[in-house]
């Protein structure tokens, strides 16, 4: 039984071993972006040896340990240990992380079209999700600064991509936020057309913090564009919002709706893409998120 221990969250992987072990096939998953794509093959159980059923049952789990997981580079699966699983999250540390702390941090541009961004060649990491999910909150949580997020939040006005330099070496971008529930289809489309070509055209993109509302179940808006990111092979973390709304007087628990998503990513992607619980009113998730984008960082740098 694999058991991957959060600090609200216990998961008991062994239900999906069967199915993830069950493919003949070599998958490859992008993990993050790295000038040229980074793919780390995954061997079905059914391809290794079976003259040694000790060593075969190690194995398996190491390999199931990557599929549910996120390994960074330098990290052996077989070297795994729960203290290097940072709480609340799938995401394993490894050596890549380093300083992840933000003294300083400076609004550079706003711009109304992917190719507007700045030309610059410091790694970006973006900041998406449903409007109201708590992008805001989290930037200025993320940086401790108040009014960080600029982010226009009336449906039907212009939305911009904004650009942030953290400590003069890397940028914060905030995407318009998606699903206004009154905006046009016509809005939509917009959203869609300018947001993807970002995706799609940011070479210095490391990697999307794709944010989810932990307070309410999974929205189909939410999978969809999980869906999208993952089909064009856009790197993204998970990142649940608004943890800390534990005793939600109606509906779910948060950790009860992190499930059902986690469930719905489990039949949607071989790989689960990193995730982490956060709370910008209690902090919850701050320190090890930082330190996640620091790995990331730092190996898309080398
Ligand atoms: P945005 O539209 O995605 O930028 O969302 P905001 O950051 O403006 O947050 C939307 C609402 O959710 C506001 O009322 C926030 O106070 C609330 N909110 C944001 N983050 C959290 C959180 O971590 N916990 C709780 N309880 N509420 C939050």
């Amino acid at each position: 039984m694999v058991l991957l221990r959060c600090r609200f969250l216990t998961i008991n992987l062994t239900p999906l071993l069967p199915s993830h072990f069950q493919s003949h096939n070599f998958h490859t998953t992008r993990l993050f972006r790295k000038s040229n794509f980074i793919s780390i093959p995954q061997i079905s159980a059914s391809s290794l040896p079976t003259n040694n059923t000790t060593k075969r049952s190690i194995s398996d789990s190491a390999r199931f340990a990557s599929s549910v997981l996120f390994i960074p580079p330098g990290v052996e699966v077989e070297e795994l240990t729960e203290e290097m699983v940072l709480p609340g999250s799938n995401i394993v540390i490894g050596p890549f992380a380093g300083h992840s702390q933000i003294k300083e941090v400076e609004f550079v541009k706003s711009s109304a079209r992917a190719r507007d961004c700045p030309k610059d060649d410091r790694p970006e990491i973006a900041i998406l999700g449903r409007s109201n999910v708590g992008k805001s909150s989290l930037i200025n949580c993320l940086v401790r600064k108040k009014e960080v997020a600029l982010t226009s939040k009336k449906p039907g006005k212009t939305q911009l991509i904004n650009h942030f330099l953290v400590n003069k070496s890397w940028f914060i971008v905030d995407l318009p936020g998606y699903g206004f529930a009154k905006v046009s289809d016509a809005a939509k489309t917009d959203w869609s057309a300018f947001t993807k070509g970002y995706f799609l055209n940011r070479d210095t993109l490391v990697c999307v913090l794709l944010l989810i509302d932990a307070s309410v179940p999974p929205q189909k808006i939410d999978l969809d564009c999980a869906n999208w990111l993952g089909r064009n092979n856009v790197p993204m973390t998970f990142v649940f919002t608004k943890c800390d709304k534990m005793k939600a007087a109606k509906g779910k628990r948060p950790d009860e709706n992190i499930k059902a998503f986690q469930q719905i990513i489990r039949d949607n992607f071989k790989i689960h893409p990193p995730w982490i619980m956060t709370s910008s009113v209690s902090g919850l998730g701050r320190d090890e998120l930082l330190l996640h984008m620091s790995q990331l960082r730092n190996y898309w740098d080398q």
